[in-house]
């Protein structure tokens, strides 16, 4: 691996995405020697192309703000500002949900220059952390644990195209399309994503992708979709007992800290990466600190996340409508979707009482007390035929893969998850 372990000062950070980079960076910036191992051969390699997007309504302050506070320049990566989405009910009617301010950002995830992994890589080098790809560590050996996703609580799976059609986003409500969630259409500067969400595990998981880009190519006529690659992976859900564990930090979704409803994780990786690293410099308590700021948000989402379970299109189609209606009387549509994610007493006390038996033990989990949402059964709703347009869009595929398209998720998902 090509450095010594087990020096005092010398701090090893286990995975070099975002929460790990985030806290290497501060803790390098504030006088400490800093070494990132990462098993994969670049950060972003993860993600490879994908579009995220930062969301800009669960917490009341801006991230682009929290990111400035912390020191990390905003220009180091791409990000395109929208404060618009076509938000598609499950009866297909398309509304948009609009705000006066920054509604979220988009940026890719992966390895070219413009993504933000590779913004908070040049960050963290020019700060003097080491970094060191294909380089396998032990935990125990480590300071902080940045490694991503251990279990599988979801799915999402996506393909990227060229197209001509103008930046757009669209975000769609539909069980059939997306078990359990959301699948969701991004355009910027050329390309495109289309993507969909399986928060219940499928066999043939290729038809519902198939189907969704069916779905927008019906819908969105121009988007003379040339297809480039495919990509996605697993998301992991977990509340631990400790966040800090025998002198180890677990950050990122390594500590499960993500939303449980719809999988944003970003904003708690990066958040999580700098409570650490401030903690190791002397300026915080991560344990106490996590728990103040993030987790009022996880567990208002494994909250929203048991009742997203419990309903299907009916109740998708009566949100649609609130949040329009909510928008209509405000003028912004961020209040509606920010009062979701925000805690309350009675999502705190539907927390208590659902999390006992809606997540799952993890028994490696080294006495952290990890309990992980469990990749839920399919329903029997969930088998349906695709339609011939979906099998055109797979067959399409097939060719395009054939010609050396690459697919990216193959080995980050669980086999019976992975399309076939
Ligand atoms: C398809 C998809 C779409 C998503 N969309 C969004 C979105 O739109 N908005 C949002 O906010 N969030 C989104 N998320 C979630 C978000 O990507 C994660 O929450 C976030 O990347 C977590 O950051 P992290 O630092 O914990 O992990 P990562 O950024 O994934 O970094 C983990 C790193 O650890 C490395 N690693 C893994 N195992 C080891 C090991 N044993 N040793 C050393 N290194 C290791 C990996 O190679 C990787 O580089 C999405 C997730 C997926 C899968």
């Amino acid at each position: 691996m090509g450095v010594v372990m087990g020096n005092d000062e010398a701090i090893h950070i286990m995975g070099a995405g975002l929460s790990g980079l985030a806290a290497a960076t501060v803790l390098a910036k504030g006088g400490k020697e800093v070494h990132v191992h990462d098993i994969r051969a670049d950060s972003g390699a993860r993600f490879d192309g994908d579009f995220q997007a930062l969301e800009n309504w669960s917490m009341g302050v801006d991230f682009f703000e929290q990111l400035k506070e912390w020191g990390f320049d905003l220009s180091e990566f791409k990000a395109t500002e929208f404060n618009v989405v076509d938000l598609i009910h499950p009866d297909d009617v398309i509304t948009q949900a609009t705000t006066p301010g920054t509604a979220y950002r988009i940026i890719e995830r992966g390895t070219s220059d413009h993504t933000i992994d590779q913004g908070f890589k040049r960050q963290a080098l020019a700060a003097g952390v080491q970094i060191h790809y294909k380089s396998r560590v032990k935990e125990e050996d480590c300071t902080i644990i940045a490694c991503g996703p251990k279990g599988t609580s979801a799915v999402a799976y996506g393909e990227i195209f060229h197209t001509d059609h103008p930046n757009h986003i669209g975000f769609q409500l539909n069980d059939k399309l997306a078990p359990g969630s959301y699948s969701y259409l991004i355009i910027i500067d050329g390309v495109g994503l289309i993507c969909t969400c399986l928060w219940r595990k499928q066999k043939k998981s290729e038809r519902f992708l198939n189907e969704t880009i069916a779905w927008y190519e019906a819908h969105y006529p121009n988007l003379n979709r040339k297809p480039i690659k495919r990509v996605g992976g697993k998301g992991d859900f977990t509340i631990n007992s400790n966040y800090k564990q025998d002198g180890r930090y677990y950050v990122g979704e390594s500590g499960g800290l993500q939303d449980f409803m719809w999988g944003f994780g970003m904003r708690m990786a990066v958040w999580s990466g700098v409570l650490a690293a401030n903690e190791i410099l002397g300026k915080g308590d991560y344990e106490a600190d996590v728990r103040e700021h993030l987790m009022p948000y996880v567990r208002t989402s494994v909250a929203n996340r048991w009742l997203m379970n419990r309903v299907g299109d009916r109740m998708f189609k009566r949100m649609c409508k609130a949040w329009m209606k909510d928008q209509k009387k405000r003028g912004d549509g961020l209040i509606w979707i920010g009062k979701l994610f925000r805690p309350t007493l009675l999502k705190s006390l539907l927390y208590r009482i659902v999390n006992p038996f809606m997540l799952e033990k993890d028994p490696k989990a080294h006495g952290r007390g990890v309990r992980r949402m469990p990749f839920r059964k399919a329903l029997k709703r969930d088998v349906w035929e695709q339609s011939p347009e979906a099998v055109a869009i797979g067959e399409q595929w097939t060719e395009v893969r054939k010609q050396g398209a690459k697919l990216s998720f193959s080995k980050d998902t669980e086999t019976d998850s992975e399309p076939q």
